[in-house]
Order: C-alpha cells, then sequence, then structure tokens
C-alpha cells in the first residue's frame, strides 16, 4: 500500500513548510476538492497551510537602478565643451519670462553662461551650465500661449 500517491488526510506529501523555511515532509491534514489545503511538518509539528514554494517576498529593496552618472555626464560634455567655445555675443539674458529653444546659449546672472539642452515643458527648461545642468523656469509669465 503506496501512502505518498495517495492525497488524502493522513497521507505523506512534499510541501514547503513556512516554518522551517524549508521543503520537507508533511502529514495533510485536510482536503479541498482533491487538492491539499492544510498539511503538517513532520519535522516541527506544525500546522499550515499547503503550499510547494516558498512565499513570495518582496521586501527586497525598492527599485532603485543605479543611475549611470557617469554617462550622464557624458551626454552633457558635448554642451560643456561648447560652453568653453561659445560666441558670447548670441548669448540671451535668461529671465523666468523668457522662452527658450534648444541649443540657445543662456546668461544666467547666477550661474553664468550656459548652453539649453533640452526643453522639458513650455515652462521648464534645462540648461547646461559649467558646472552642470540645472533645470529652470522659462515663459513664467506667458499664461495665454502667445509669448510672441
Ligand atoms: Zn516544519
Amino acid at each position: 500500500m503506496s501512502m505518498t500517491d495517495d492525497l488524502s488526510a493522513g497521507g505523506c506529501i512534499d510541501a514547503w513548510c513556512t516554518r522551517c523555511r524549508l521543503e520537507l515532509e508533511h502529514t495533510i491534514v485536510a482536503m479541498v476538492a482533491g487538492t491539499p489545503r492544510r498539511v503538517q511538518c513532520n519535522t516541527c509539528n506544525t500546522q499550515h497551510n499547503f503550499r510547494t514554494k516558498p512565499p513570495e517576498k518582496k521586501r527586497t529593496k525598492p527599485d532603485s537602478l543605479p543611475r549611470k552618472r557617469s554617462s550622464r555626464r557624458k551626454d552633457y560634455g558635448e554642451y560643456l565643451s561648447r560652453l568653453s567655445n561659445l560666441d558670447t555675443a548670441s548669448a540671451r539674458q535668461y529671465t523666468t519670462e523668457a522662452g527658450f529653444e534648444k541649443g540657445e546659449i543662456v546668461d544666467h546672472p547666477r550661474f553664468g553662461r550656459g548652453i539649453v539642452s533640452s526643453v522639458i515643458q513650455r515652462n521648464k527648461v534645462e540648461i547646461v551650465f559649467r558646472d552642470g545642468p540645472r533645470l529652470l523656469v522659462q515663459n513664467s509669465g506667458a499664461e495665454t500661449g502667445n509669448t510672441d
């Protein structure tokens, strides 16, 4: 008589023990629809719900992908090198009311000369200065969208 193949209460089955944290032989305590529902660990005698695998634990660190700052800085390298060879005459004075376009040269009262690396939103622009990129406001005074 084979106990192992007979899935019924009192039979034996390999299951994941939530206490031992191992796959161990368990005794079936209760069956539901032909499947073990509750089992008792033959090792620690703990009764628990039947499961064959350890519970998925999502306690791992929140997905904080390592930011590739080095490559990011490399992207700005082009702007930074351009900064040193700028045609200063074409620089526009930065004001929050002004609107800028990608590639424009900007003269900022605090940060100095920079190049617009991207227009994030209509009222937000990224400008690369000598010490790195900064997000700055643009078109702050424009309510209607008629900036010109
Ligand atoms: Zn156990």
